[in-house]
């Protein structure tokens, strides 16, 4: 039998839990509330960073399903990464915990303090139909307060203030056709949901299907 073993890493990132308050049609880890509420415990943690430093990656991103949804653990791994060496590249984050600009803050000022820089913001259609965009804009408020970088994926999003979601229907605004085409027709398509499901509305653009054959 052929063992496949890693001798170094280029890249990497830990999932600290699966569970999620989304279930994102285009989630990699297929996260959602349905899974159960386990996260990744400080001595898992320890042996996943060591493991990272052992073979030559002295950072990690940490992602889930929802990292946020567990804060005391969240910061636990934090502590755990600062006390192996190894930096983390970011938190990924979908904002659903955002309650307050205040409370946001002050939970984002404890992170800061563990040696948290940058925060990943999820923003796409398809987060959208679970996180209300005031959430995400909440978030990237709340960083730029306390000096950690949004790091917005994607940040096309921002250059929206328009957009709204409900399922299966969407209004965006001009700027976003090109981004829009790409990122969520071209998924579609390949996930095979008929086109014909959704409707588009998109200022500026009364005919969708010609801006599409425009691009
Ligand atoms: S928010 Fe992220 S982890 Fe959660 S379901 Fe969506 S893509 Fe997956």
């Amino acid at each position: 039998m052929n063992t496949l073993s890693i001798k170094y890493l280029i890249s990497g990132g830990i999932i600290t839990n699966y569970f999620c308050t989304s279930s994102c049609r285009h989630c990699l880890y297929n996260s959602s509330p349905h899974w159960p509420k386990e996260y990744m415990d400080a001595a898992t943690a320890e042996r996943a960073l060591e493991t990272c430093r052992r073979l030559g990656y002295k950072s990690v991103h940490i992602g889930g399903g929802e990292p946020f949804l567990n804060f005391e653990r969240l910061k636990e791994v934090l502590v755990v990464a600062r006390k192996t060496g190894v930096s983390i590249e970011y938190v990924e984050t979908n904002s659903s915990w955002y309650t307050s600009k205040a409370r946001a803050v002050s939970m984002l000022w404890e992170l800061n303090d563990l040696g948290l820089k940058t925060l990943l913001v999820s923003a796409s259609l398809f987060h959208l139909e679970y996180i209300p965009f005031k959430k995400v804009t909440g978030v990237v408020s709340a960083c730029r307060e306390v000096g950690i970088y949004p790091f917005i994926w994607t940040e096309a999003f921002l250059l929206t203030k328009t957009v709204r979601m409900s399922k299966c229907k969407f209004s965006i605004c001009a700027e976003l056709v090109p981004y829009f085409y790409l990122y969520f027709v071209g998924f579609v398509k390949k996930i095979h949901i008929p086109l014909s499901k959704f409707t588009l509305s998109i200022p500026n653009y009364p005919n969708a299907k010609t801006a599409f054959s425009s691009l």
